[in-house]
């Protein structure tokens, strides 16, 4: 068994410790990004601990899910389950016999005792004192067994649990967030810490693995809070030291109602298959919390590293504002090289079924996104900015093709005036695209009176020709793009609805 110590004297280890009963969630991936900063800039180690005691609730695919979507993130481990490490192993169903020899320890010591007593029974107690007002808790009726009377009961097959004799007293412990907190542990009851000696529970393990491990802070959301005090209980009983605790602000919908797992979006998956960059999640997750005191919004996480510092991660809830993530990740898109943004748009395209292989260059592929991504938010809105790439025809209002007064004789005059400004072009070049059309702007709005500066009668028509929506790329990139003949195609097709 390790010795207890003082923290203080301690090397900086950290811990995720997430349960594989589902997808990694923002909140839980924001926990790991905390973990991992502190480690890397207080120079300690990012401990991976997967915490799979409920085993009708805990799959293998989850931690498959978590672990891949971690390293998507750039979160890296020092020591985990799948690397291995000093402290292992890291899963807490193969540390059964470990967690076995603590709890003969508290039963040694006269600090647990087997519990006889029927969930109806309790559930009955717990009403009845919820009806008189009182905060439930456990009785204590088999506290005080003798061990013939609990031989007995075993012998006779009844069911039991194993519960830890909470003392009656105050604790006090100091988080790094939230300051100085003290609870009252006779409010508490007697808590279930195992099923058997074979099977622990939540409390009961991670208090054994956070000493085992050589845990010196412990970092996670605010939701376990109430946690702690029954936690910092099991440690005393097994004279174990203390961590250092730091709980997490919870995080709020924009209304700043509590952000919960039944709402919409929260698995970090479902981010990431809308196409949210990694390097935008992270940054996005460091601002829920903590707070750097300056007005930059754009941190690597390279640079977090450095300048994370669990000081300024404030108390107050943490709004989930979409809108800044949004920001965040077109950011992060405009900053893309474009072979890479290129590459990622792919996927989304080739789903939509707008992407069939072969039937677009490379070269011109990066061009779409080039002139598509100043508008992209992420990388799924490549779809429905750049469709009209890829489609042979164009379905659209053609009250869209008029700019300002034009009538339907305008427009075909104009789209007229397109066509052939663009059929007389020798070589098809964006910059002789734009040449030829800007002089035409210039010709047509002599010829019939409109403002000498207004370039959209010429230029809005053909844009809604080559592209069908109301907001796209300007004409000339799509021109070049498309090349000359489904640029005049589509013009053709344009001209055809004033027939
Ligand atoms: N396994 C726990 C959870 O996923 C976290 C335990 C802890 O951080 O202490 O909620």
């Amino acid at each position: 068994m390790a010795k207890k110590q003082e923290v203080k004297n301690m090397a900086i280890r950290v811990r995720f410790a997430p349960s594989p009963t589902g997808p990694l969630h923002i909140g839980g991936s924001r926990t790991a990004l905390f973990n991992y900063l502190f480690a890397k800039k207080n120079k300690g180690k990012f401990v991976l601990r997967v915490e799979d005691t409920d085993k009708e609730r805990s799959e293998q695919r989850w931690t498959d899910e978590i672990l891949e979507e971690l390293k998507w993130l750039g979160i890296e481990w020092d020591e985990g389950p799948d690397i291995g490490g000093n402290f292992g192993p890291y899963k807490q169903t193969q540390r059964l016999d470990i967690y076995k020899k603590y709890l003969e320890k508290l039963f040694d010591e006269e600090k647990a005792y087997y519990c006889f007593c029927l969930e109806e029974d309790l559930e009955a107690k717990r009403q009845d004192q919820m009806s008189r007002g009182l905060a439930p808790k456990y009785d204590g009726k088999c506290r005080n067994l003798s061990k013939q009377e609990v031989q007995k009961k075993m012998a006779a097959g009844e069911q039991s649990v194993i519960r830890f004799k909470i003392p009656d007293k105050k604790v006090k412990f100091a988080d790094l967030i939230r300051g100085e907190i003290e609870f009252d542990a006779g409010l508490l009851g007697d808590i279930v810490v195992a099923k058997n000696l074979e099977t622990p529970l939540y409390h009961f393990a991670v208090v054994v693995d956070d000493f085992e491990m050589k845990i010196s802070h412990i970092i996670r959301g605010e939701e376990h809070l109430s946690n702690t005090s029954r936690q910092i209980l099991i440690q005393q009983a097994l004279e174990f030291y203390h961590p250092v605790y730091a709980h997490l602000p919870l995080m709020l919908n924009m209304d700043k109602s509590k952000m919960s797992k039944r709402q919409g979006d929260v698995a970090l998956k479902d981010y990431h298959l809308q196409g949210y960059l990694p390097e935008a999640l992270v940054n996005f997750m460091v601002l829920l919390g903590w707070n750097p005191g300056t007005e930059k919004e754009i941190f690597t996480l390279q640079q977090l590293t450095k300048e994370f510092s669990i000081d300024k991660v404030q108390k107050a809830g943490a709004v989930f504002n979409i809108q800044r993530l949004d920001f965040i990740n077109g950011f992060y898109i405009r900053e893309k090289a474009i072979e890479k943004l290129t590459e990622f748009c792919r996927p989304y395209l080739k789903e939509a079924g707008l992407l069939v292989q072969g039937q677009v260059s490379d070269s011109k592929l990066e061009k779409i996104v080039e002139v598509s991504r100043t508008r992209m938010k992420k990388l799924s809105d490549i779809v429905e900015l750049a469709d009209f790439f890829f489609k042979d025809k164009l379905v659209y209002d053609k009250d869209l093709l008029k700019w300002s007064t034009m009538q339907d004789a305008g427009v075909k005059e104009a789209l007229l005036l397109c066509d052939k400004l663009l059929s007389d072009l020798k070589e098809w070049d964006i910059k002789e695209i734009e040449k030829v059309l800007m002089g035409g702007t210039g010709e047509l709005n002599k010829q019939r009176g409109y403002p000498e500066k207004n370039r959209g009668f010429l230029l809005w028509p053909l844009r809604v020709a080559l592209s069908g929506k109301q907001f796209s790329p300007s004409p000339f990139e799509i021109a070049d793009i498309l090349g000359r003949e489904k640029t005049q195609k589509r013009i053709a097709d344009a001209i055809k609805l004033f027939a």
